[in-house]
């Protein structure tokens, strides 16, 4: 696999893999690599002749006092790992690299970024919108691999790449759950055993809400107060949000019609995390 820090040789090593005809695929990653991203790299593998993955800890989508410093990271692990799913190339720019002195350009989405994770943290989809756009022109991808663990990171990508006529396929891959359900993140190295056990909530709030609207319920209050109640009663839990919305502007919705988006961030101790679960009130209908 080969490791490329610099963009220069980014730009050329993209041109000169484009200009022999081949197909590139982008899976950008924080790093701390687990089954989750491993599995966006075996499905890039399956849609392009050679893939790229960047690993960066983008400071600009950290706000203050979130764990930009303390973020997992383990380089030499990552390169290991991806190595052995396949991936040729390893992108890993220095934060100077990507945001030299004098840098002041930001790519911003509109609207998606106002709901959900973008309340409690303002800033934060502008951050990532402008990162991967300058991971996009760095690596010259023809498609991009993301989680839809994301959800609402990926609605913003894929509005960006269709607003700014970005000429990169958008692929999203279904989240990658430990044995007992917990979506896998970097972030659940933070949590303690006991902890741990309390951050099955996420999982069983999507459950329950599949099960209340297969039975028939279409009051998203009601469904959301039920949640509520299930997240609270573990231990070390606080509720950033639950939320019943448009799958497409991720608006917040009264009543279930068609496809509703359930979207859950959760604080277990002092660790963030979120979920999400789509419900369809046309399902056996
Ligand atoms: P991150 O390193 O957390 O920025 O994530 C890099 C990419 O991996 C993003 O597209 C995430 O949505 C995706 N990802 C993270 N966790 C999972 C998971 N459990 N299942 C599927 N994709 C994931």
């Amino acid at each position: 696999m080969e490791i490329i820090e610099s963009i220069v040789k980014m730009h050329q090593r993209s041109e000169d893999l484009r200009l022999s005809g081949q197909t590139l695929a982008l899976v950008p990653t924080m790093g701390f690599l687990h089954e989750g991203h491993l599995e966006l790299m075996r499905v890039a593998r399956r849609h392009a002749d050679k893939v790229i993955i960047s690993i960066f800890v983008n400071p600009i989508q950290f706000g203050p006092g979130e764990d930009f410093d303390t973020y997992p990271r383990d380089l030499q692990g990552d390169l290991a790992k991806a190595g052995e799913v396949g991936v040729d190339i390893a992108f890993v720019p220095t934060v100077k690299e990507m945001y030299p002195e004098g840098f002041q350009t930001e790519v911003a989405v509109e609207r998606v970024p106002k709901h959900l994770c973008g309340l409690p943290r303002p800033g934060h989809f502008d951050g990532v919108t402008t990162v991967v756009a300058k991971l996009f022109h760095a690596t010259k991808p023809h498609l991009a691999v993301f989680g839809q663990k994301d959800y609402q990171q990926l609605t913003v990508i894929s509005r960006m790449v269709q607003d700014l006529n970005m000429d990169i396929e958008i692929v999203g891959v279904p989240t990658v759950r430990e044995p007992d359900g917990l979506a896998m993140s970097s972030r659940n190295a933070y949590l303690t055993p006991e902890e741990r056990k309390s951050a099955l909530c996420l999982k069983k709030s999507l459950d329950l809400a599949l099960q209340m609207v297969a039975q028939g319920e279409k009051r998203a209050e009601e469904i959301r107060k039920v949640l509520e109640r299930l997240i609270l009663d573990h231990p070390y839990t606080d509720i950033d949000y639950v939320s019943l919305c448009d799958p497409v502007t991720l608006e917040d919705v009264a009543s279930l019609k068609g496809e509703t988006l359930l979207a859950l961030a959760v604080r277990v101790g002092k660790t963030r995390l979120i979920d999400n679960g789509l419900l369809n009130r046309d399902r056996g209908e």
